[in-house]
């Protein structure tokens, strides 16, 4: 049994027992069992049933709102935006097992036609700083193209996830289509990357992990999506709305306590405004409202763990502090948010990813300057370019290696358009209209017309 704690007080909410290897391997050929039924499931069938688990979410949308609030510390605004989310993401793949079309391809002699086939049982692993939106990322396409899946969810998180695989049998989901597994990344997870019947890891976590299970997976070639670390930079230009830069900064990197990884954790500001734009941003850090995360009005909750809080302040521990924000006391895993001055762009604070509320300020020269100081770096997950200029705007957001960016908003993550990463942030993408694709192998079939 593992204990669950709430990171706003450290109480235990909960225990939960680990899956063993046997129990997982016995999970698997079950959920394998499962495809050959599932996949044969009529399209309009199979989007019937998601709808209903759809709706079911919907239903109990505060309930698991509360849960997140409980296990990951995440604000009660947050949690119920997390929770919607899941609905979304399947009410959108809902439309999708109906428009899952191939092609009609024009050859001598016949008639050649593809088919996007489903690829059997899918393994999701689910890192703890977003518990419900990811697993939905990966579950929702995967059971609308006609896989089954188990999914691990984080250790410290998994809550939410056993809740849902609740709500989806209650929904009507047939028994093993969707089995969620809760235990230690090195048993579970690992078992998901070294077991031949599961033909596709999608993946998101660190980079370090993630790097361990692409290897994994070479060896049966199996199918893998993977959403990475980041260390986003968030440019703003002298001819900016600098009032709504300053306003929004520091959402963009403290939400979630800053353990997103789409943080923008890097402001890159250019130098005749450098000065301003910091008088503008103290008072926004100052005025963020961090506290008890089931409060209406919280703006940000603590860190997920006593660990994570250790890794942060190793980050903050001797760097050029600007100023910070406020937190509660203990008990807890609480942290301020705060903003570091970079001395250079080699500084250990601007290059790795903290995964806390801590962001660090460089000035820039010019839009070449700009562009270099962001893609100075092997992550390439997201980032925001401030500027009144549309063909500067352009220009920059072409040239900055990233997976997701956006103009004079920070907006990262929306389920109707593809996301994830470039360099070591990731590979492959998921949601969007594509993301079936990610979830099924296309078949080319020739049918000869000559007699
Ligand atoms: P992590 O340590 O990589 O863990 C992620 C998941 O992988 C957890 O469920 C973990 O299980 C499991 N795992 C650990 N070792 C494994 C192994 N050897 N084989 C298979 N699975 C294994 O990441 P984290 O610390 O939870 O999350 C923080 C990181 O995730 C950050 O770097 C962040 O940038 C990244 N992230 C990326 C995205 C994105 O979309 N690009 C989104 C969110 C987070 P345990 O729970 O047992 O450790
Ligand atoms: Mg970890």
């Amino acid at each position: 049994m593992t204990d669950v704690r709430n990171p706003a007080t450290g109480e235990v909410v909960a225990s939960v027992e680990a899956a063993s290897l046997g129990e997982v391997d016995a999970a698997i050929s079950r959920a394998a069992a499962a495809y050959e039924r599932w996949r044969g499931v009529a399209p309009g069938d199979r989007a019937r049933l998601l709808r209903r688990f759809a709706a079911v979410v919907d239903a109990h949308l505060e309930e698991l709102a509360r849960l997140e609030v409980r296990n990951s510390g995440h604000t009660i605004g947050n949690a119920r935006w997390e929770a919607g989310n899941v609905r979304d993401v399947l009410d959108y793949y809902a439309g999708a097992p109906e428009r899952l079309t191939g092609r009609q391809i024009p050859v001598p002699g016949g008639l050649d036609v593809t088919f996007h086939e489903p690829l059997g049982v899918v393994g999701v692993i689910v890192p703890w700083n977003f518990p419900m939106p990811i697993a939905a990322w990966g579950f929702a396409p995967a059971l609308a193209a006609g896989n089954t899946v188990v999914l691990k969810p984080a250790e410290l998180t998994p809550l939410t996830a056993l809740r849902l695989a609740e709500l989806a049998r209650e929904a009507g989901l047939p028994e093993d289509v969707f089995t969620v597994l809760p235990g230690a990344g090195s048993v579970v997870g690992e078992r998901f990357v070294t077991h031949p019947a599961v033909r596709k890891i999608c993946f998101t976590g660190s980079t370090e992990v993630g790097t361990r299970i692409m290897a994994g997976c070479a060896a049966q070639v199996k199918r893998v999506t993977l959403e990475l670390g980041g260390k986003s930079a968030n440019l703003v230009f002298a001819d900016a709305d600098l009032e709504r830069a300053a306003a929004s900064a520091p959402y963009a990197v403290f939400d979630n306590a800053g353990q997103d990884c789409c943080a923008r954790s890097r402001i890159l500001v250019q130098r005749p405004v450098y000065d301003r734009f910091l008088e503008l941003l103290e008072p926004a850090v100052r005025a963020l409202r961090v506290e008890d995360p089931a409060r209406e009005s919280a703006e940000m909750g603590p860190l997920i763990s006593a660990g994570q809080r250790d890794r942060v302040t190793g980050y903050v521990d001797g760097a050029r502090v600007a100023f910070t924000g406020s937190c509660p006391p203990g008990p807890g895993w609480w942290y301020p948010p705060t903003v570091l001055l970079a001395d250079a762009p080699t500084d250990r604070h601007w290059r790795e990813e903290i995964f806390g509320p801590v962001v660090s300020v460089l000035p820039f020269d010019d839009e070449a300057d700009a562009v270099r100081l962001a893609n100075d770096t092997e992550y390439g997950l997201s980032g925001s370019v401030w500027t009144r200029d549309v063909g500067r705007a352009v220009r920059v957001v072409r040239a900055v290696e990233s997976g997701n960016l956006s103009v004079n908003s920070h907006s990262s993550v929306r389920y109707w358009t593809p996301f994830g990463g470039m360099k070591r942030s990731g590979l492959g993408r998921e949601l969007g209209p594509d993301a079936l694709h990610a979830f099924t192998d296309v078949k080319n079939v020739f049918i000869a017309t000559e007699s």
